[in-house]
């Protein structure tokens, strides 16, 4: 397959820092660049050098350079040299915010609102060449392609490694959008789309025949959200297709909400990503299933039930979602019944007060262990080297840290991760959901197991 493989001595790096950036290029050289010859190398804006090249499919694009090129580009149209191979013309689509890592491109912006149109223009390039470009939402970060394409929702699941029975969400750029991909959308579908959208509710519906099969996975229906983050939007809008983007993390993992985590889990294999900084909500949408008799909660997030019950006056909650499902089972949601969110430890979830949870934790406390907890709880946990993932007293910063948190915990030498959990609906219901699903629904109460 056309599907791009880091070559084995390509490094991949999460450094912001021109050092960081530069060591990368000069170890990892060749390999790094026959993998990204059609799509370009960004390099940092510092230094002396800033020239102009050309592609066909990117238009007009600004480029850096540094030293370990032998030659950076004079003039537009000009190849890139580098090393001691000469190489084709490579497309560079950096301005000055902007570099790649050392394999696939990087675009780098501070907030959502800094992408500007350059970056959308070349992304937006990328995505309807059947390219995967990592997207910032407010949920988590997106990898997306062309819904509309096969081969390039294809390369979704070689780059996640996500099993192909798992169909993805399709992301638009304005509710309206909605009508060219499903059929027989009953009022409640526009009732939610009026609230909630631009936002993180994701709803099922009838699908039409212009979405492929490897999309939906076969099935009849097929999953829609359009996201809040207003540079996403406006990259949709220029690719003019719908963009499926599952969660940019390998299959299993947990969620990627910053720019950095994409990169630690997709260099080498996708083209680029857009840098919107850190995702405000942190928990991936909610999925509601409207093409049953009642409408039907598939995943808990930041669009809450108690929202959606006050809404529709109805809601079911699906059994994916209250606990666990065995890997054969047929369920409305196919990717609810994966392992998800997990790092590779066994993780345990410590219910009862902070004091009795932290009574039950430190007596079992040993080498290989790691504590998840609220910040309030750190005190407690002297010693033992905690990770705080929010404040308990607002659940958004929950929702906000946890996967960051789970992500460096994900260490060979953490074996065990006792982890404390919000309860209650709201937000708490999504945050309680991952994280239980992290811990395959291992739940102890301290209040009662000494
Ligand atoms: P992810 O994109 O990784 O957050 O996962 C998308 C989730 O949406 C998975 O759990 C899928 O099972 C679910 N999903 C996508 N399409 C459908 C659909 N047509 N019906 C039910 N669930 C869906
Ligand atoms: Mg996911």
């Amino acid at each position: 397959s056309g599907f791009l493989q880091a070559a084995p001595h390509a490094r991949a790096h999460t450094g912001h820092e021109d050092g960081a950036i530069r060591a990368a290029l000069a170890g990892g050289g060749h390999g790094v660049h026959r993998q990204i010859k059609d799509v370009g190398l960004h390099l940092p804006p510092q230094g002396a050098f800033c020239a102009a090249a050309r592609h066909a499919d990117l238009g007009d694009l600004h480029t850096g350079g540094a030293d370990d090129l032998h030659r950076v580009p004079q003039r537009e149209g000009d190849a890139l040299h580098y090393g001691a191979a000469q190489r084709p013309q490579i497309p560079l689509i950096a301005e000055s915010e902007e570099y790649a890592a050392g394999v696939g491109v990087y675009i780098r912006g501070a907030f959502a609102t800094q992408i500007g149109q350059k970056d959308q223009t070349a992304a937006a390039g990328l995505l309807r060449n059947g390219k995967l470009v990592a997207i910032p939402t407010e949920t988590v970060y997106g990898l997306g392609a062309n819904g509309l394409d096969e081969n390039a929702v294809l390369r979704i699941f070689e780059a996640k490694g996500r099993p192909q029975d798992n169909p993805l969400i399709l992301h638009i750029s304005e509710p309206k959008e909605l009508e060219s991909i499903c059929h027989d959308i009953p009022a409640q579908a526009w009732l939610l789309a009026e609230h909630f959208w631009p936002g993180p509710l994701t709803m099922v519906l009838p699908v039409r025949d212009l979405v492929p099969k490897r999309t939906t996975a076969g099935l009849d229906t097929v999953a829609v959200r359009c996201p809040k983050t207003a540079a996403t939007r406006e990259l949709i809008r220029l690719a003019g297709v719908p963009i499926a983007a599952p969660s940019a993390n390998r299959s299993g993992k947990p969620s990627t909400t910053t720019a950095a985590h994409v990169l630690h889990d997709m260099d080498g294999r996708i083209e680029a990503i857009l840098d919107g900084g850190p995702c405000e909500v942190g928990v991936e949408s909610t999925i509601v299933d409207l093409t049953g008799e009642r409408p039907r909660l598939l995943r808990p997030g930041g669009v809450t039930p108690e929202e959606l019950r006050a809404l529709l006056g109805e809601l079911d909650i699906d059994r994916a979602v209250l606990g666990q499902i065995s890997n054969d089972a047929v369920v409305r949601a196919p990717g609810m019944k994966y392992k998800h969110y997990a790092p590779s430890a066994e993780v345990y979830i410590i219910s009862g007060s902070s004091e009795a949870a932290a009574r039950y934790i430190r007596r079992r406390f040993g080498p290989g262990d790691a504590v998840l907890c609220f910040a309030e709880e750190l005190p407690l946990y002297d010693g033992c080297n905690p990770t705080a993932y929010g404040s308990e007293n607002d659940v958004r910063t929950l929702s906000a840290g946890l996967f960051a948190a789970l992500r460096d915990l994900d260490r060979p030498d953490i074996r065990t991760i006792y982890a404390r959990c919000p309860e209650g609906g709201g937000v708490a219901y999504a945050v309680g959901n991952r994280l239980k699903k992290a811990a395959a629904f291992r739940v102890v109460d301290a209040e009662h197991e000494a």
